[in-house]
């Protein structure tokens, strides 16, 4: 069966020092597979990467991990994905994640999760793509970083209109079903969960 949307997600590769972070990653994966949905996502086994891949298994959803043949061994590659895909570069890597997505959301996470972040929203105001962009702020992570780009808006490096390609939240539970509904498709929860 067709899954209902594609979730992109960005996440640690490491837990993070708060216990909120790994609690947002299974929340994430769970609200994916409740609602008949498919996480795209690196492939890793450790870390959010990890826990969100498992919660989405776990609550019947798809996933789909994609992983350069160079981080197999280092990432720990999650062989109990739907899909994993054996990549031969990063970039084609993060090419094949963005075409499989509706929709992308980043959680708390480290430089390749800033990295790809921020790649998919140049991409978005460049007009590469028009799928929605999220950041999920658990537990004030990224107050810092949000303050930082507010502050380049006022200092007329960036463009009002830029900030505003990223949609923020502070809860999963709110911020998922309104990237669904803004890639124009629909997030019912399958009938058993009913
Ligand atoms: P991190 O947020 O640093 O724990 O990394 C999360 C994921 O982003 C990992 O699967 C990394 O392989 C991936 N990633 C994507 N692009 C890059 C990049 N340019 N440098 C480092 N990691 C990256």
């Amino acid at each position: 069966m067709n899954p209902n949307f594609s979730l992109c997600v960005y996440c640690g590769s490491r837990p993070g020092s708060q216990p909120a972070y790994a609690q947002a990653a299974q929340a994430v994966g769970e609200w994916i597979g409740r609602h008949g949905g498919q996480l795209v996502y690196g492939g890793g086994k450790g870390g959010l990467m990890g826990i969100v891949a498992s919660a989405t298994l776990s609550a019947g959803g798809r996933v789909v991990g994609i992983i350069p043949q160079a981080l197999v061994d280092a990432e720990a590659a999650n062989h109990d994905c739907t899909e994993l895909h054996i990549v031969d570069t990063m970039h084609e890597r993060k090419r094949m994640m963005a075409e499989r997505a509706d929709a992308f959301i980043a959680l708390p996470g480290g430089i390749g999760t800033f990295e790809e972040l921020f790649e998919v929203w140049t991409w978005r105001q460049l007009g590469y793509h028009d799928k929605p962009i999220g950041l999920l702020n658990v537990d004030h992570y990224y107050d810092r970083l949000l303050e930082f780009l507010e502050s380049t808006v006022q200092q007329q490096f960036l463009g009002d209109w830029q900030m505003k390609l990223i949609r923020t939240g502070t809860d999963a539970l709110q911020l998922l079903p309104e990237l669904v509904q803004a890639a124009g498709l629909s997030a019912a929860p399958r009938l058993a969960d009913i």
